[in-house]
């Protein structure tokens, strides 16, 4: 889950990561009366989901209340790379010397956490590593000795900073690395790291996502989501319990477990056909979840034919076949469709679609093509 600005950046400010004051607008009038409770210029900051907003025209300095207004005005509801902008974030401005990139995620291989660090900030930080990739600076933390000074120290060796900040430049990231740890992060970025007129470090910007699966244990972090963020489908999928991915295929697919769910989807392919999504009902799904999951699918206007491979354990096959005839009855579709069920009331299952003339298979190897198939119209 992706976190606003605002969001990340009282987070870091809690780990002593120093921050422009500021507050979060919806209206124009808000946005104003938080520049003359600052008393001084401000910036009015777009809180979309997406990066390069100051490019898209979403970042504006406002130096009077009057002109923080009008410009807020301008930017709420603006669209930005799709996303509609409903809320600004007014800081007070700052004079910018230097922009710096700093920034921590998980590195799979290394099954580490990383930081990097450039003085190349301010520009998006994978434009440094395709052009200029000798630019950001790393260093690996170990998880049983966590992020150390010396660490943070030749970091900012490494990309220069004078050295009266390698103090401050240490304490903000140590701190970044304490708010990566303490949310679940799988990133953390402040870009830019500025040296402002003073010339102290400051975090104008803030980026952060966190793991959807550690977020049982975060509700303060959990109340921060912003439905904007998902689409319809993942919204109810979430609230359902279900695992769903949209993909760009044609062929619907809802399987009960993952790894049989990628198996479906890799026979889906051999057969020549493309799977239009991911979907994982779980194990013990109950009708209402299976007619959910379905809906799901339905919405999708490329699916072109769904194929259900069910294998029963847990979850029972007649529970399934009844959740398929209830979603049929709330959304009546015309898209063709396929279903193997094999294991627990297996012959339930298929004496319940029979009787609404669904197509069932044998195996899961005819079940793809008989979908595949149905997807060109072949059946
Ligand atoms: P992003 O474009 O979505 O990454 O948004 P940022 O918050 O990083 O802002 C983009 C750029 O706007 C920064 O790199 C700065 O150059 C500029 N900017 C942001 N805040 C201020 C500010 O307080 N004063 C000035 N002068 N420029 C700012
Ligand atoms: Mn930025």
């Amino acid at each position: 889950m992706k976190l606003h600005e605002f969001q990340a950046k009282r987070i870091f400010a809690q780990y002593n990561v120093p921050i422009p004051q500021g507050e979060v607008a919806s209206t124009a009038t808000q946005a104003r009366e938080i520049a003359q409770k600052l008393g001084k210029p401000v910036v009015i900051k777009s809180q979309v989901l997406v990066g390069g907003r100051g490019k898209a025209g979403g970042i504006k300095v406002a130096r009077t209340p009057d002109e923080a207004e009008a410009l807020a005005d301008q930017i709420l509801g603006m669209n930005i790379k799709g996303m509609t902008v409903k809320r600004v974030l007014v800081d007070e401005a700052s004079q910018i010397e230097n922009e710096i990139y700093l920034g921590m995620v998980i590195d799979r291989e290394r099954r580490r956490v990383v930081m990097m660090a450039s003085s190349e900030g301010g520009v998006d930080i994978e434009e440094v590593a395709a052009t200029n990739p000798d630019a950001i600076k790393t260093v690996i933390i170990d998880p049983a000795l966590g992020m150390r000074s010396y660490q943070a120290i030749g970091l900012a060796s490494a990309i220069g900073l004078p050295q009266e900040l390698f103090r401050p430049f240490t304490q903000i990231a140590l701190g970044l690395y304490q708010a990566f740890l303490g949310s679940d992060a799988e990133l953390a970025e402040i870009n830019p790291l500025i040296v402002d007129g003073k010339g102290a470090l400051l975090a104008v910007d803030g980026k952060m996502v966190v793991d959807d699966n550690a977020l049982f244990r975060h509700a303060k972090l959990e109340e921060m989501r912003d439905l904007d963020e998902e689409s319809q489908a993942e919204t109810e999928a979430r609230l359902n319990g279900l695992s769903y991915v949209d993909l760009d295929g044609e062929i619907g697919c809802m399987v009960n477990g993952a790894g049989l769910a990628m198996a479906t989807m890799d026979i889906v392919k051999h057969f020549g056909g493309e799977p239009a999504n991911f979907l994982d009902i779980g194990g013990g799904a109950r009708a209402d979840k299976v007619a959910a999951a379905l809906r799901i699918i339905l919405a999708d206007p490329n699916v072109k034919a769904v194929l259900f491979n069910i294998f029963g354990g847990i979850t029972r096959c007649d529970e399934v076949a009844r959740g398929i005839l209830e979603a049929l009855a709330q959304v009546p579709t015309n898209v063709p469709m396929v279903a193997r069920l094999v294991g627990t009331n297996e012959e339930e299952g298929r004496a319940i679609l029979a009787e609404a003339n669904m197509p069932t298979a044998q195996t899961l190897a005819e079940a793809a093509q008989k979908a595949v198939a149905a997807a060109r119209g072949e059946l």
